[in-house]
């Protein structure tokens, strides 16, 4: 969503006349687009706003600005402000699409400028650089469901639905740049078209993305397992275009904390819901995000987490040390958990799914799996890179010529974290 926002900056800034600069040095406008889900963000961040003072230092016609989730937060702006005075402008999340008359206005003086709630969708955004065969796609803002740990809802405002005409213009004119494979985002991507007039769901909408010609593959972020109904697996299974790859956050494996977390559903609903999409999509890839060290875990509590892990056997897993967000109701309860506790849980719940990973790589072994090629391997640059419709990393002998092809490729070889294989 940050990488998403951070694109329609740039798009304002071009449209202005501003370039990318090769280097901050070379720069006369630094942006810092931030995220506050988790503390260690928000510390990296004010470290590098630090960093930029040498460059106003420098140079006192250099705009620094500083905007997104993490101004959103009371109090940030004026703490900006106070400790970091050389800072030119301020923003939120809502009105990022000002950036041009915000840009203007601070040659005249220090901006700051945070809404404090979120105005209607805007659609004018600047059309972006395609940069590749992949692009994201926003198709709602916000969030509706406070999750007792989770700060989102409180720097984005609630849920906003972008109308699936925008949304399929959006996706064809991708395409007509050469995009081959997009992403639909939003926190939570069932909850979509509930605000739209006429009614349209998340099923539906990929049912009409699915239709845009030349567009080769769909994928969507993320998913809560509260509103992941059969419609939407009927739609998956359904839709050629959309990949057989579900992220469907658990967080949890106790009943008791996925209560405090306020997540709406219990573990055996859960694990009913992965057996039912397993059913209707039998090569299904799963993901998830887990949060180890919420306030009040026991051992028990987290033993159930491993377990959950042992059953529902996800081919890749996100783990988080639960960080405490002020402003969240988690971050009032009893029960914090020390660090050290909290990083040993982390490493055994590291070492657990990346046992399970290896498996679901391995039995691929002697596959044949139809990648789509991204470009040449991080690690290799004689080799090539690309993901499987399960989005698995694939490297393979090949060229660049290849890239934005839909090719075969045998399975060879498998690690914990990449696939190796062969063109057939
Ligand atoms: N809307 C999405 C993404 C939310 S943020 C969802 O519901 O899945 C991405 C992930 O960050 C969450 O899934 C959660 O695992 C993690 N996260 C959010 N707040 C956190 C916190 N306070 N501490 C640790 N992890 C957190
Ligand atoms: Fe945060 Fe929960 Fe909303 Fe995801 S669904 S953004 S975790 S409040």
């Amino acid at each position: 969503m940050n990488e998403r926002d951070s694109e329609s900056l740039a798009g304002f800034l071009r449209q202005m006349g501003y370039d990318e600069a090769a280097s901050p040095d070379e720069a006369t406008i630094l942006l810092i687009n931030t995220c506050c889900v988790r503390e260690s963000a928000e510390r990296k961040i004010l470290g590098k706003l630090g960093e930029l003072r040498k460059y106003k230092l420098a140079d006192p016609d250099v705009i620094i600005g500083i905007g997104g989730c993490m101004v959103q937060q009371p109090g940030m702006s004026e703490r900006i402000q106070k400790e970091y005075p050389y800072v030119d402008l301020v923003y939120g999340t809502h009105n990022l699409h000002q950036l041009p008359v915000m840009i203007e206005q601070c040659r005249s003086g220090q901006v700051v400028d945070v809404w404090n709630s979120e105005g209607e969708v805007v659609e004018d955004l600047p059309d972006r650089k395609v940069d590749g065969i992949k692009a994201h796609v926003t198709i709602m803002y916000g969030c509706n469901n406070f999750c007792s740990y989770c700060i989102v809802p409180y720097v984005r405002g609630r849920e906003r639905s972008r109308t699936p005409k925008d949304i399929v213009r959006e996706v064809t004119n991708l395409v007509a740049q050469g995009v081959k494979e997009v992403t639909l985002l939003g926190q939570n991507v069932n909850s979509y078209g509930k605000d739209l007039e006429p009614a349209i769901n998340f099923a539906g909408l990929l049912l009409e993305v699915n239709k845009v010609e030349g567009l080769q593959r769909i994928r969507f972020t993320t998913s809560h397992p509260k509103d992941f109904d059969l419609e939407l697996i009927q739609a998956m299974a359904k839709a050629d275009k959309v990949c057989e790859h579900i992220h469907l956050p658990v967080q949890a494996g106790s009943n008791r904390i996925l209560e405090e977390m306020n997540r709406g559903y219990k573990r055996e609903y859960y694990i009913d819901l992965i057996a039912k999409i397993r059913e209707a999509m039998p090569n299904v890839a799963l993901t998830t995000d887990l949060i180890v060290g919420f306030p009040g875990e026991s051992d028990d509590d987290f033993e159930d987490t491993l377990d959950l892990l042992e059953k529902v056997r996800y081919d890749n897993a996100f783990t988080f040390l639960y960080s405490k967000r002020s402003g969240t109701p988690a971050a009032e309860m009893d029960g914090q958990i020390s660090d050290e506790v909290k990083k040993s849980r982390f490493q055994r719940l590291l070492k657990l799914q990346n046992v399970i990973s290896l498996e679901h790589n391995r039995a691929l072994l002697g596959t044949t799996q139809e990648i789509l090629v991204e470009g040449p391997s991080k690690n290799n640059k004689e080799m090539m890179s690309g993901r499987t419709r399960g989005n698995k990393i694939v490297v393979f002998p090949g060229s660049e010529e290849m890239i934005g092809r839909l090719i075969n490729v045998k399975i060879e070889e498998a690690r914990t974290w990449t696939l190796i294989g062969k063109e057939i």
